[in-house]
């Protein structure tokens, strides 16, 4: 029997480690002086030819992210000129940006010049949110994502487990997620570093799927359930599994900050399981 087809997105960090937000989980904060690449605004040249490489890869869906709390007016200029070059010269590819707290003026003037959807996390649940970050409130974040819709973007948001929450927590972050009727979610799940004030990862393998299946049978037919950070971590040799839990899609190449797999064996890795890497988006 054929399984099922699996999308591939890749994300490209356009703005690097220059924020000053507290989120413990983010090495891109500048207060834990985590030892990553900082830079602000990477070349329009670059980005297009790392995106045609992701494309090579078989992403579909293209994320540029910056690091930051929300979207001023030099920011969305930047993120509206790569959206216009990209959708120019690689229109197979479905953008996404991914930009923190913004204004529905700000994402329809992103769509207009060719971003599709929106990616913005709830990250934890509400109650638990005020333990992972004191500069900006879940409520703020919970308004983007109601921004991105209310501008027409297609809504990616998700989460990240295994920051220390407790169990009501993920229920409750996965009822806020389906709350929203996104049309994508990537689940991420706590890549530790030693600069960073949450120390491990609290969350396993099977708690990990359930996580999976639980946002599955909340939202049965949500278009894209990704698998995002940590999956090396959590799923390396078990893709079956998150893919039988419900996943259909996965981020390839590397993180904002880490490293992730090599494209070229996430794609043997998934035709050797019998998947096919979907080559259509069906999503807006
Ligand atoms: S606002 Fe975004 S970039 Fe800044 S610390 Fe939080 S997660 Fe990281």
């Amino acid at each position: 029997m054929q399984k099922k087809q699996i999308f591939l997105c890749a994300i490209n960090n356009v703005l690097s480690g220059t924020c000053n937000e507290d989120c413990k989980f983010c090495t891109q904060s500048v207060r834990y002086k985590a030892p990553i690449e900082r830079y602000t605004y990477k070349e329009e040249s670059r980005v297009l030819e790392e995106a045609r490489q992701a494309a090579a890869n078989g992403a579909l869906g293209y994320c540029l992210v910056t690091a930051g709390k929300g979207l001023d007016g030099k920011t969305t200029e930047y993120i509206a000129r790569l959206a216009d070059r990209l959708s120019r010269e690689l229109p197979g590819l479905r953008l996404i940006a991914c930009n923190g707290t913004a204004t529905p003026e700000q994402l329809r003037h992103l769509k207009a010049h060719g971003i599709s959807s929106y990616n913005h996390n709830l990250e934890t649940s509400r109650h638990y949110y005020p333990e992972i970050c004191s500069t900006h409130s879940w409520e703020e974040r919970y308004a983007t994502c109601e921004a991105a819709k209310s501008a027409g973007l297609s809504l990616c948001t998700g989460g990240i487990f295994g920051m220390g929450e407790e169990e009501e927590d993920r229920e409750s972050l996965l009822e806020s997620i389906a709350s929203l009727q996104p049309e994508s979610v990537p689940l991420n799940f706590y890549i530790p570093n030693p600069a960073l004030p949450i120390p491990e990862r609290t969350i396993g393998r099977e708690a990990g799927l359930s996580v999976i299946r639980r946002m599955r049978e909340r939202m049965p037919d949500l278009p894209l359930l990704m698998v995002a950070g940590g999956r090396e971590a959590l799923f390396s040799g078990y893709e079956d599994a998150m893919f039988d839990a419900g996943a259909n899609a996965i981020v390839i190449g590397d993180y904002l900050t880490t490293p992730g797999e090599s494209p070229d064996r996430d794609r043997q890795r998934l035709q050797d399981l019998g998947y096919e890497v979907a080559t259509e988006c069906h999503g807006r």
